[in-house]
């Protein structure tokens, strides 16, 4: 094959049906959009508290723009560093309680900054194999030892740590929700295993800030942790792109930690700061998550609500407490042929297959928001109903 032609490459991707094909998006995000042309009620995004076009926010992002102008103009470490940035990380250290946080331009570079500076040749990441993708992309660069566990095995992961035999750093590396299942991570009995064997615990609480814990201050909150005890032994990080409609994300926890990432991530250190208008956007949709609590206790009452609206008879509905509610189908040519019937529907309802998630758990990913209605939700179980029953009969 001539380095130059990727059409054989291309036409695999076709044959296996894992050609991605981007939507085109008219209009603002919000539960109702236009997609393609078509005005749909979208269950597509990550914008958990409706937060993406929300009034204040972008009020808050023009004001700055106004102020500050548009660009940061270089990286932190130079003089791209804005009162904007400062400010919002002070916020957010002090919402999650933790003592520093650090701010990165996406999750992305945040996990490939974190797991590079904390992890090294001679250390050792222990990580759950479904891990978001940037969290295995970010121990790979690091070089240190890479061992994975089945997901959510923790006795596996107590054995490895037992049968590993370091003077290096240990690093027990997850996804405190897991973004394809919804599930949480049981961040008590990591912590637990992180103290007996000397480890950090690493947690990507991308989909759970926001959503999990009384004030939607995420998994630490939600699982109770007492962080004057064990915030030495969390590197908390979490995303800006998701509950709080926006961009970027955010490391924090001890103090010397966080500013070990500062010192030498790559990262953070080799990339233009975020504009500052996005950071003053995240503070205000972080006031509004304090301001407005009913948006969290919609979202989490629609959370509830939706699998007692949905009896599935071939289609698997695992249990998730979160905003993503997987509904499994299996084949990809099933989670496509029900995607694009919920569409005909103005149901927009992505289908996800392998290899984000394994062979043979095709799915629909519902995403609530609280910009729903247990209305909404209902059309939407009236019509996954009537089309599983079409297209996933076992053998169809
Ligand atoms: C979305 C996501 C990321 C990446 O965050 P971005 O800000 O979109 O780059 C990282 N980890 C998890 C678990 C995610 O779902």
């Amino acid at each position: 094959m001539s380095s130059t032609d990727f059409s054989e490459l291309l036409s695999e991707l076709a044959l296996a049906d894992q050609l991605r094909v981007r939507r085109l998006v008219d209009g603002a995000q919000g539960a109702s959009m236009v997609v393609d042309g078509q005005r749909v009620m979208s269950y597509a995004s990550n914008d958990y508290l409706g937060l993406a076009a929300h009034p204040k926010v972008v009020e808050a992002a023009m004001r700055a723009l106004r102020k500050f102008g548009l660009g940061a103009a270089a990286s932190h470490a130079v003089s791209g560093h804005m009162r904007a940035h400062h400010a919002l990380e002070e916020q957010l250290a002090g919402f999650v309680g933790l003592p520093k946080a650090l701010l990165f331009s996406s999750g992305y570079a945040a996990n490939l900054g974190i797991l590079t500076a904390l992890a090294g040749r001679g250390d050792v990441i222990f990580a759950d194999k479904w891990n978001h993708a940037c969290l295995n992309d970010g121990a790979l660069l690091s070089n240190a030892a890479f061992k994975r566990y089945a997901h959510g095995d923790l006795k596996k992961l107590a054995a490895l740590l037992e049968a590993t035999n370091t003077q290096g750093r240990k690093l027990i590396v997850t996804d405190a929700v897991f973004s394809m299942d919804g599930d949480v991570a049981d961040v008590p009995a990591l912590l637990a295993l992180a103290g007996q064997h000397d480890a950090l615990l690493v947690l990507d609480d991308a989909h759970g800030f926001g959503v999990l814990g009384y004030r939607g201050r995420g998994v630490l909150e939600h699982s109770n942790i007492d962080l004057k005890a064990h915030a030495h032994r969390i590197v908390y990080m979490a995303t800006l792109g998701k509950a709080m409609g926006g961009y970027g994300a955010f490391v924090a926890g001890a103090a010397d930690t966080v500013e070990w990432i500062l010192q030498s991530a790559r990262s953070y250190l080799f990339t233009t700061a975020t504009p500052p208008a996005i950071a003053a956007a995240m503070g205000a949709s972080l006031e509004i998550l304090q301001n407005e609590r009913e948006r969290l206790t919609h979202l989490r009452a629609l959370i509830d609500f939706f699998p007692d609206s949905f009896k599935p008879r071939h289609a698997k509905l695992p249990y998730s407490m979160t905003a993503i509610q997987p509904v499994i189908v299996g084949s990809n040519a099933n989670a496509l042929a029900i995607s694009e019937a919920l569409m005909a529907r103005h149901l927009f309802v992505p289908a996800i297959r392998p290899p984000t998630v394994p062979a043979g758990t095709a799915r629909l990913r519902v995403s609530i928001t609280a910009e729903h209605s247990a209305d909404d939700l209902l059309d939407l179980a009236t019509a996954l109903q009537e089309l599983e029953l079409v297209h996933a009969r076992p053998g169809a």
